[in-house]
C-alpha cells in the first residue's frame, strides 16, 4: 500500500504530468494534420467524371481526398452546341 502510495507521489507526479503534457502535445500535433480540421491540406486525387456535359446541360465531377477520403465536386459548364451547316453535330439541334 505504501508503495503503491509511493508511486503517485513525489517526483513521479512530475513524470505523470510531463507524460500528460506530451501526450495532450500529440494529440494537438495529430488535430492539425487531420482532416477533421477545417486546416486540412486535402490530398486528392485526379477528377472522375460523375455525369459528363452535353451541349445545354452541365455535367458532374469528382475527386476523393487520399487522406480522409472527403469527395469534393465541380460541375461541369456545358460543352455548347457545335453547329455545322446550321445543325449542331454533337446533339443534331438545328441552330
Ligand atoms: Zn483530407
Ligand atoms: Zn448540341
Amino acid at each position: 500500500m505504501y508503495q503503491y502510495i509511493n508511486v503517485l507521489g513525489g517526483n513521479n507526479m512530475k513524470i505523470i504530468s510531463k507524460i500528460l503534457g506530451m501526450f495532450v502535445g500529440l494529440v494537438i500535433v495529430f488535430g492539425l494534420f487531420s482532416c477533421d480540421s477545417n486546416d486540412c491540406s486535402h490530398s486528392y486525387g485526379s477528377w472522375s467524371i460523375q455525369k459528363e456535359s452535353t451541349c445545354e446541360e452541365e455535367g458532374l465531377k469528382s475527386r476523393t481526398c487520399i487522406k480522409c477520403g472527403e469527395v469534393q465536386t465541380q460541375t461541369i459548364s456545358p460543352k455548347g452546341h457545335n453547329y455545322s451547316n446550321g445543325v449542331c453535330t454533337i446533339c443534331g439541334k438545328s441552330e
